[in-house]
């Protein structure tokens, strides 16, 4: 005898189940890619993808890749060689983030949080004060590092560098978070921003996202990591609209992505959070302890 009956859901963080609307939105023939109805959808999408971020004041870029590549876009279009990064260590995933810089030649400094707690807002003053050179051109954190479940308080990481008078970009891996925990990318003074499509936007992997405020489009026209695929220059609003996504479009993706949108358009992004807050609180948490428990099915 079996137990097992219905859909197979999986408690982790992601790939998340995806809503009936989505996966249905994406079940549908391929549209002509030089045609209106595909432009409309992503011309939507541009729209909404900079709201539910807080971004009102820089661009957002979309990557054909998993979060790995939006952490890719993220380094090449802001970094260069030699430059210095603190990664501030609070499980495995901003770890591997620097990891991946220091494969471009960057160099990597990591300030680690104590096990299974948040990153220490005073001990990142007090690493920026000391940095006298200003040697330090960006800071990697985690919103949700989804390897211990811990939250880092981004709004008082953004005062401790503001009380160091500090000029390192604030970047934020926000992959477990982005549609499931507040999050105010302007508001909360954060210079560049991640995400990627299979974690609680609920579509299926595949599209990295990064949002990119004044700071980091600025340091991007003197970033010399940047990659002919992953250029912010090369991917402009203005051209052919498959600029946009460096070639073909993912299609699918976007009619899914374009739906999980409008879902959470309509149930309004301050509900959507305090659902998950609810639900995060009740016992029955998913199995690693991260928050992004959906139930939009
Ligand atoms: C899942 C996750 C990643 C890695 O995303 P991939 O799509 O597997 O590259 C990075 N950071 C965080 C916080 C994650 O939860």
């Amino acid at each position: 005898m079996s137990l097992a009956g219905g859909r197979e859901h999986v408690a982790i963080p992601g790939p998340s189940v995806i809503p009936d609307r989505v996966l249905a939105a994406m079940h549908r023939s391929m549209p002509d890619i030089y045609g209106d109805e595909l432009l409309a959808v992503s011309d939507e999408i541009y729209v909404e993808l900079p709201r539910i971020a807080g971004m009102h004041d820089g661009r957002v870029f979309v990557t054909i890749s998993n979060g790995h590549g939006a952490w890719e876009m993220a380094i090449s279009n802001t970094l260069s060689r030699g430059d210095k990064v603190l990664v501030l260590e609070s499980g495995r995933f901003a770890v591997t983030w620097g990891e991946m810089a220091a494969f471009s030649g960057v160099k990597t400094e990591v300030l680690h949080a104590p096990e299974r707690r948040p990153v220490d807002p005073l001990a990142v003053e007090a690493r920026l004060r000391a940095d006298i050179t200003r040697e330090i051109k960006a800071i990697f954190v985690l919103y949700t590092d989804t390897a211990s479940s811990v939250m880092n308080d981004i709004p008082a990481i953004r005062r401790a560098i503001d009380a160091a008078v500090h000029p390192a970009l604030l970047m934020v891996d926000c992959i477990a978070s982005m549609g499931a925990e507040r999050y105010e990318m302007d508001a909360w003074g954060v210079d560049l921003t991640l995400a990627a499509s299979q974690k609680a936007l609920m579509v299926p992997p595949g599209l990295g996202f990064v949002w990119a405020g004044p700071r980091a489009l600025a340091a991007h026209r003197h970033a010399d990591l940047r990659t002919g695929y992953f250029d912010w220059t090369a991917r402009t609003l203005d051209g052919p609209h498959y600029l946009r996504y460096g070639g073909t479009m993912p299609v699918a993706h976007l009619y899914g992505l374009r739906e999980a949108l409008t879902m959470i358009r309509t149930e309004g992004l301050a509900n959507v959070w305090a659902r998950h807050a609810a639900l995060s609180s009740k016992p029955t948490r998913s199995m690693c302890g991260c928050r992004c428990v959906k139930s939009m099915l």
